[in-house]
């Protein structure tokens, strides 16, 4: 059984301890120790960091885990250390305090929404950039109701009000009572109980700062629905909170300096591009419509007559799906026309609806029997590639197999 130091002191950022047993896991190495300042992964609070120093060896901590147990792994620069051996114990004491910080906001934040919505939380995790809790909130949530829980969670913030914790190997009914949340029939004794005077009483077995002013301030960034009836908050304290502000200011302010006018707000820039890009778009069909006016006329006049059929023939330099849109366009708006165009590896073969001819479809299979490649359609428009033939030369194929068609 590991004693474990950060529950008499959270802020004890170095330690001695001794060597239990190691591990060899992969590349890595697995430290077993009588005593620990390393919080381990659980109840959202994440593992910490840090060294475990002894004489020729040092190892960097990056995961602590286990309950009576506690392994520390890492990475191991030196020998081995031995069983009985004396080592230093040094945390990286930043990413502990913030954590201490969000975990202490979080039982406040989910005491305003216990105490002004009935609201209970179901799950809480610390990431490194941000923390979410979800909570079992049936209506549906607004902004106004949750900078409301925000503006209370913080009022108790800076009250400088202590964070008590007591530990019970049987819990008082009347403590049980007060609980914010009941206990599981899982937690055995001891049983660590947190409480803020007149905010929270709550079973942790996480660490937290001494005083709600340590917590700085909360701000929930985020929330949104995760199911029917739990929403998701996401929130941050301490110097977290200052920089994922700073994230978003810089990204807020980057943004606005790419706009053509650079006045706030950045949303009214936003709407007014939006509205440019669509009157853009609207213009840019125009102008196509208009070419390809052109492009079927002249095309039209070259067209080869073929009983009573007007045929086109033609090589294209635009990728498939422009060259199928436009004699698409160019079939339906000309009755008694067929026509096949060849580009870079494909063809696209199209027919005027009413035009008594041959399919589309088997004349591809057609010039596909001489020059390889595969594709498909329909009566009126067929679509192949995959030959090696340039397209000069499958479209000869395809005239050539039209003209048996219709001769
Ligand atoms: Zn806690």
């Amino acid at each position: 059984m590991t004693e474990r130091l950060f529950y008499r002191n959270a802020y004890l950022w170095e330690a001695g301890a001794k060597v239990e047993r190691t591990e060899r896991k992969g590349k890595n190495v697995r430290v077993l120790l009588d005593r620990t300042i390393f919080y381990p992964e659980g109840g959202g609070q994440p593992s910490d960091r840090g060294i475990i120093a002894g004489e020729g060896f040092r190892i960097t901590v990056e995961r602590v885990e286990g309950k009576d147990e506690i392994w520390h792994e890492g990475r191991l620069e030196g020998r081995l250390p031995e069983q009985g051996e004396p080592v230093r114990l040094i945390l990286d004491a930043e990413w502990r305090y913030e954590n201490m910080r969000q975990h202490t906001g979080q039982h406040i934040l989910s005491a305003v929404f216990k105490d002004l919505h009935d609201a209970g939380t179901t799950g809480f995790q610390i990431f490194a950039e941000y923390n979410k809790i979800e909570i079992d909130y049936p209506g549906e949530l607004t902004w106004e109701t949750v900078l409301e829980v925000e503006r209370r969670a913080n009022e108790i913030v800076w009250s400088d009000l202590p964070v008590e914790v007591e530990v019970y190997d049987e819990l008082p009914d009347e403590l049980r009572q007060r609980l914010r949340k009941g206990l599981s029939d899982k937690v055995k004794p001891p049983i660590r109980i947190v409480s803020i005077p007149g905010v929270d009483v709550i079973p942790c077995g996480g660490t937290h700062v001494r005083s709600t002013r340590e917590v700085g301030l909360i701000k929930v960034v985020r929330f949104y629905r995760k199911s029917r009836k739990l929403w998701r908050i996401e929130f941050v304290a301490g110097n977290r909170a200052i920089r994922y502000l700073n994230d978003i200011l810089s990204d807020y302010w980057e943004s606005l300096d790419e706009m053509p006018n650079k006045n706030r707000p950045l949303v009214e820039r936003v709407r007014e591009l939006r509205e440019e890009m669509g009157e853009l778009e609207d213009e840019k069909n125009a102008l196509r419509r208009e070419l390809w006016d052109w492009k079927a006329r002249a095309l039209l006049d070259d067209a080869e007559e073929i009983n009573g059929i007007r045929v086109i023939s033609y090589v294209e330099d635009a990728p498939m799906k422009d060259a199928q849109a436009f004699v698409v366009h160019l079939v339906d708006r000309n009755p008694g026309t067929i026509v096949l165009v060849a580009g870079e590896n494909y063809v696209v073969f199209a027919r005027n609806r009413e035009v008594k001819g041959p399919s589309m479809k088997d004349l591809l299979e057609k010039v596909l029997s001489e020059v390889g490649g595969g594709g498909g359609g329909s009566e009126i428009l067929a679509r192949g590639g995959g030959f090696k033939a340039p397209p000069e030369e499958v479209l000869k194929v395809a005239r050539r197999a039209l003209g048996d068609y219709l001769g």
